[in-house]
């Protein structure tokens, strides 16, 4: 019999297990739950990178081992893609690292450059797995609160002038998960030389890059005069290729951390699967047209779905992009309280806030992968509650 490490047993619980364990019960009893509680893109993989990546796995030396540190053809395609999209330039070998998903990433980068009962700090509400990265390197956190009147970005001039002095490392990740919330080309400006000031390494979590509404492309970290010394850039191929299940993803920016995550994946993993990887550098060098439909389609549904909320007097916060609307508590309510509410009594599934940090107490998420006529009929089922006046 063994047990846990002690680290291990440190892991925070898996917030949407107990989520789905929740949907499940409700479905088991018969009921025709709407689920809008989950963050799996609902939408296939693009068919011309599904058929580079059937082309791919027929040729043997794609069956070997793969190279340490990712195809380098996969590397000069994202930094391609950074130079083309938006006017970045990376140095392939040193500037990009292949990631097996953006998770292992940001879950071991701490792990990579930090030392055990080190500062770094974290977005609250934020991405539950980055706790994972505080627990496996053993460093102490600290939480950065996100505003609503502050367009859920952080305000930096409120921390703690201690905690800033301690910190080493910093999370950000817009377009945002859980609000929706996107960042401006101001406010990585002040992250620049707010990290530049204190010394702290920003990792800018842009899995939902692609993904900004309205019109507006959202801006990459990178961007920013200065990023790449303080900081990297974390992609993911899962949202905006809907390649969620083939586990690719790729960092950018700062050499250091670069190598540091390199030299992880060294050590623990060899590189994702060859095919795969051929296929990934298919969709950076595509046209993006598929990208530009697909976010036209979370659009649409982002607009139906407001509209329907707004009909029964649910007011959401304006989100401009990602595939998630952030949607207030009605008075009396908890965030927990009343998403147990809205399964309980109207079958329909959101996620309450606070399974992103207390942070996020007073709003539930809502993911929008499902098609209209299923949120509007959420709404009707929501509005016979009369919790909004
Ligand atoms: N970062 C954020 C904010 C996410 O929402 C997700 C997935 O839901 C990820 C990272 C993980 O992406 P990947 O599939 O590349 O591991």
């Amino acid at each position: 019999n063994f047990e846990e490490s002690k680290i291990l047993q440190n892991l925070p619980k898996q917030f949407f297990a107990s989520l789905v364990k929740k949907v499940n019960d409700k479905v088991a009893t018969g009921a025709d739950v709407i689920n809008l509680g989950q963050g799996n893109p609902d939408q296939p993989t693009p068919d011309f990178i599904v058929k580079a990546m059937q082309e791919q796995t027929a040729i043997p030396a794609n069956h070997k081992y793969s190279q340490f540190r990712g195809d380098p053809e996969l590397k000069r395609a994202a930094a391609n893609f950074y130079q083309r999209e938006y006017g970045v330039s990376l140095d392939p070998d040193k500037e990009i690292a292949i990631l097996g998903g953006s998770k292992i990433g940001l879950v071991e980068l701490p792990f990579a450059i930090l030392n055990p009962g080190d500062t770094m700090l974290l977005p609250d509400p934020g991405y539950p797995d980055y706790l994972s990265g505080v627990a496996l390197a053993q460093v102490k956190l600290e939480l950065m609160a996100l505003r609503e009147e502050n367009d859920f970005l952080p305000d930096y001039s409120s921390l703690d002038p201690q905690i800033v002095d301690a910190a080493k490392l910093m999370y950000l990740n817009y377009p945002n998960n859980p609000t929706g919330a996107v960042a401006t080309p101001e406010f990585y400006s002040q992250t620049v030389a707010f990290a530049q000031k204190n010394h702290i390494g920003v990792v800018q979590d842009f899995a939902y890059g692609a993904i900004g509404f309205d019109g507006k492309k959202p801006v990459s970290f990178l961007q920013t005069p200065g990023a790449k010394d303080v900081g990297i850039e974390m992609d993911t191929f899962s949202k905006s290729y809907n390649m969620a299940g083939w586990r690719i993803g790729f960092a950018a920016g700062n050499a250091d951390m670069i190598e540091a995550i390199n030299l992880i994946q060294d050590h623990l993993f060899v590189s994702v699967f060859p095919a795969i990887q051929k296929a990934a550098v298919t969709a950076l060098n595509s046209d993006q047209a598929s990208v530009h439909q697909l976010v036209a389609l979370y659009e649409k549904r982002r607009n139906q779905f407001f509209k329907a909320a707004r009909a029964i007097g649910w007011e959401p916060y304006q989100s401009g992009g990602s595939f998630y609307a952030w949607m207030p508590v009605p008075k009396g309510y908890t965030s927990e309280s009343f998403a147990d509410l809205l399964l309980e009594k109207a079958a329909v599934a959101v996620a309450p806030g606070t399974g992103f940090g207390k942070g996020g107490e007073g709003f539930v998420r809502v993911g929008l992968l499902i098609d209209e006529p299923r949120f509007t009929e959420a709404c009707e089922r929501i509005a016979k509650l009369n919790l909004f006046q």
